[in-house]
């Protein structure tokens, strides 16, 4: 898990720390691709707290974090779970220019369907969840020729 140990969220079944985070440490790049190379990983998967305190949700850190795999450990398959960067479709794009294997959103549950005590405080979060997706998928559309 990157990006530290405190989420700027509080999914109320989670017991990750609800705190202001620390910012991103510039070395876990590094350390995270060293530890996967020593270790002798064929897949790695990468996920993290969800940071709201970032203006690209973290994107650029999962994407540096991607390219150092790729670097040290260039047979090792990468899987990014990734939390759901407020729909930012741009931040999207930055990250997956980094060309993961396999990734997947986070889907926290919708505040229509949960009770009080379970519901994920700040955002509809699978609203944005498919916002997301529908403007990447627009994205990703061949041009016609
Ligand atoms: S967003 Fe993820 S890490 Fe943060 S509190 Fe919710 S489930 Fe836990």
């Amino acid at each position: 898990m990157i990006l530290g140990d405190r989420c700027t969220r509080d999914c109320r079944f989670c017991n990750v720390i609800q705190a202001p985070p620390a910012k991103p440490d510039p070395s876990e790049p590094q350390r995270v691709a060293a530890a996967v190379a020593e270790l002798g990983l064929n897949h790695a998967v990468i996920t993290s707290v969800t940071r709201d305190d970032l203006a690209d949700g973290g994107a650029r850190q999962f994407a540096e974090v991607t390219q150092k795999i790729r670097d040290l450990a260039p047979d090792c398959r990468i899987e990014l779970l990734i939390p759901d960067l407020q729909g930012d479709s741009s931040a999207l794009r930055s990250l997956l220019e980094a060309a993961p294997d396999l990734w997947a959103i986070t889907w926290k549950p919708c505040r229509d369907f949960m009770p009080p005590p379970v519901r994920e405080p700040i955002i509809n979060v699978p609203w944005r969840c498919c916002g997301l997706l529908r403007s990447w998928r627009r994205s990703c559309r061949p041009k016609p020729d």
